[in-house]
């Protein structure tokens, strides 16, 4: 089945720093040969938000991307700083449903200040491009990889997400282009 897609959108939730924005969906268009458009920022959906533990439930957020598709051609990407969980993980990065072609991801845990360590931009651009590389390579039809240089490769710690590369293997590559 071919499930190309037409292009990425991407979608600010909350308050997102537009710079990193738009030099975020910039590289992930050339990553994946994709264009690209960013939406109007969308506020955090209230019902998403868990008082108790402070955090975003992916799963609603996947839903609320999910009708601002304005064809099933697009793939869609929304970015937030807030944390996020699912129904089996206390916390996730970032989260995606395959069969809507969308894509959360968070700032929150990316942050060298969530170690309680000094800022660091370059890093947190190379933590957020990778991780959202991987989820969007996810929607857009690839499988995890287990090359751990791969920008595919299965990573969730940061250890995982610092050592791997910001590229497709070549095997993921040739897989993106059979499939595309
Ligand atoms: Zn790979």
């Amino acid at each position: 089945m071919r499930r190309h897609k037409s292009k990425l959108v991407v979608v600010p939730l909350g308050e997102v720093d537009f710079f990193q924005l738009n030099k975020l969906t910039a590289n992930l268009s050339a990553l994946f040969s994709i264009p690209s458009d960013i939406l109007q920022g969308m506020k955090l959906p209230k019902e998403a938000h868990n008082i108790i533990k402070n955090q975003y439930f992916s799963t609603v957020l996947l839903q609320k991307l999910e009708l601002l598709k304005a064809s099933q051609r697009e793939a869609v990407l929304g970015i937030l700083e807030e944390d996020l969980y699912n129904a089996t993980n206390a916390y996730v990065v970032g989260d995606s449903d395959r069969l809507a072609n969308c894509s959360v991801i968070s700032y929150y845990r990316i942050r060298q200040e969530f170690y309680g360590l000094p800022e660091d931009e370059r890093l947190v651009f190379k933590r957020i491009l990778k991780e959202s590389a991987k989820h969007v390579g996810r929607i857009l039809g690839l499988s995890l990889c287990r090359n751990p240089r791969c920008v595919m490769y299965y990573s969730d710690e940061m250890f995982d997400i610092d050592q791997k590369g910001e590229k497709l293997c070549d095997i993921c590559q040739r897989t993106y282009y059979r499939i595309r």
